[in-house]
């Protein structure tokens, strides 16, 4: 028998690779770069949340978990998001320990879509929103945000796009990679819009404690909202935990019971060893969280100021921890900038195109790295842009 052209199924076959990994590969066997394109703390794990992981490996807790994660572990989980968030989940049927945020996106999106289902996805956005989507059987329906709105999306915007096949809106805030966060008021109108339509809300919070100026709201805690909101969330950006995998992912019972078939049966349960390290930063993890939240803001606050000096304007992002600045006096385009940017100047950032289209024109700057490193980075953009 022939072998056939491809094995591939068509959805993977026409899937794009990551413009973001595409970027670092072109740094291989360069030296003294300096990376502002990352997306993950340059903190190290907590040292007592390491700590934990060990004695858990020393008291022989290397066996599976409950599937949905350990019992302690999600109720440590449903306190948290009570205390700080106001939203009471019950720890036994609507709360799933997972393999980072990531796998709770995905097992979101398999458990609510059916084939030919449209999922509203603000753009710019994280890489992986729209590529889910479409693995799950669904169609993903870009929704771009504009800088005049600083990255805001508008409910207006939702109305224009939803149709009878609108199951869901994804939204991240604060966003990766434009750190625009919304406000309560701004929330409730595009609640308002979920409420009338009948649509879930797919509320990815994963920067939700790296907020440094308003109080942080969950699309759950809106009024009539936690029917239908699945809030994700997990440890990697605030417990600088990126390496762990370890993410939760809360929802109305059947919706959370209906996620957990598919983790049952692709993935089992996340790493014992990383849920014990996550319950130990669930416990007692809010001194480093503050403190590397108090950094990141002095370091978002430097970046800001310099990078509107240089003349790459950008808004003063609210929360995670990148600046999204317009690379459009320049003239160049965003892929162009960013390859001449680490050619000439051996400076890293991402594209904005990389997040959607919508984000052509910007590129991101992540201020997860050292002050001097963010300093010496300035210097050499600033370099950079005064040469063109
Ligand atoms: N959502 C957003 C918005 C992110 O920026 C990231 C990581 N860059 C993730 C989800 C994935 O996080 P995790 O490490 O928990 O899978």
């Amino acid at each position: 028998m022939a072998i056939k052209t491809s094995y591939l199924a068509k959805n993977v076959r026409t899937l794009k690779p990551s413009g973001i990994r595409k970027f670092f590969d072109a740094t291989t066997g360069m030296t003294d770069v300096i990376s502002l394109g990352v997306g993950e703390p340059d903190f190290v794990t907590p040292w007592n949340v390491r700590e934990a992981a060990i004695l858990s490996l020393e008291d022989g807790y290397t066996s599976y978990t409950a599937n949905a994660g350990m019992i302690e572990l999600r109720e440590a989980i449903a306190k948290y998001v009570d205390d700080y968030y106001c939203v009471s989940y019950n720890p036994e049927h609507e709360i799933t320990v997972t393999v980072g945020a990531s796998e709770a996106i995905d097992i979101a999106l398999r458990a609510i879509l059916d084939p030919g289902d449209e999922v509203l996805v603000v753009e710019p956005c994280f890489v992986s929103y729209a590529p889910l989507v479409t693995l799950a059987g669904g169609v993903p329906v870009i929704v771009e945000t504009e800088k005049e709105n600083d990255f805001k999306v508008q409910p207006e915007q939702f109305e224009a796009a939803v149709t009878d096949r609108t199951k869901a809106i994804m939204i991240c805030s604060p966003n990766n990679p434009t750190g625009s966060m919304l406000s309560k008021i701004e929330m409730e109108r595009i609640a308002d819009v979920a409420k009338k339509h009948d649509l879930l809300i797919l509320s990815d919070e994963i920067y939700a404690e790296l907020v440094y100026d308003d109080l942080y709201t969950s699309f759950a805690a809106l009024e009539g909202m936690k029917e239908r909101t699945i809030l994700v969330s997990g440890f990697s950006k605030d417990l600088a935990m990126t390496g762990w995998r370890l993410g939760f992912v809360c929802a109305p019972q059947e919706i959370s019971q209906g996620m957990l078939k598919i983790h049952q049966y692709a993935i089992m349960c996340a790493s014992t060893m990383a849920q014990h390290a996550g319950l130990e930063g669930l416990r007692n993890g809010r001194a480093d969280m503050a403190d590397m939240r108090k950094s990141y803001r002095q370091r978002r606050n430097y970046m800001v100021q310099s990078l509107n000096e240089i003349g790459l304007p950008c808004h003063k992002p609210e929360g995670a921890f990148y600046t999204f600045p317009s690379i459009e006096a320049t003239g160049m385009n965003s892929e162009t900038f960013a390859t001449r940017l680490l050619q000439e100047e051996r400076v890293v950032v991402v594209p904005g195109n990389a997040f959607g289209d919508s984000g052509e024109g910007h590129v991101r700057c992540s201020y997860a790295t050292s002050m001097s490193q963010l300093q010496e980075a300035m210097k050499r953009m600033c370099r950079f842009v005064e040469k063109l």
